[in-house]
């Protein structure tokens, strides 16, 4: 599934929120849910939702929502440290299938890290440094866009 798509509304996180299938809950609200992943890659490693809102990705989530879901990813990432002790800790978010994301309900990920341990998803590219000329041409393009 790309960026563009409808809400569907028998995704596996649609129906943790109807409560259809079990999640292991670490925090719940009005208007958030947070929860361990089936396949994590790492101990720890949870998912934070928005219980009310059906956007897919970043492209389609209300502000109010966003800002909901970070205050607990926030919150959980605070707890996770306490909790778990890890050397670091992944904060990612995917859009679209070529992109890695196999859920269409937006989530974040907070994956806890360890010295030593493959960090999975980069966040950094392959080694090479991107023209700077190139760089800033590309920030005219987006910020054009704010
Ligand atoms: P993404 O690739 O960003 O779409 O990540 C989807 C994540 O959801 C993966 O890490 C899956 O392991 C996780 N996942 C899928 N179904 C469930 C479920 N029923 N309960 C908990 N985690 C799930």
């Amino acid at each position: 599934m790309s960026l563009d798509g409808t809400y569907d509304e028998g995704n596996p996180f649609a129906l943790i929120i109807a409560g259809k299938i079990p999640s292991t809950k670490l925090y719940e609200d009005e208007h958030v849910l947070a929860f361990l992943d089936i396949q994590p890659q790492s101990k720890g490693h949870s998912l934070v939702i928005s219980k009310w809102s059906k956007a897919r990705n970043i492209l389609e989530i209300e502000p109010e929502a966003l800002g909901q879901v970070m205050a607990v990813v926030q919150k959980i990432a605070v707890a996770t440290c306490k909790a778990l002790n890890p050397d670091g800790l992944h904060v990612a978010q995917f859009n679209g299938a070529p992109a890695g994301q196999t859920v269409f309900h937006l989530h974040v990920h907070i994956v806890p890290r360890w010295e030593g341990q493959a960090p999975g998803f980069v966040a950094h590219g392959q080694g090479h440094f991107a023209d700077a000329d190139a760089l800033r041409a590309l920030a005219d393009e987006i910020r054009a866009q704010l």
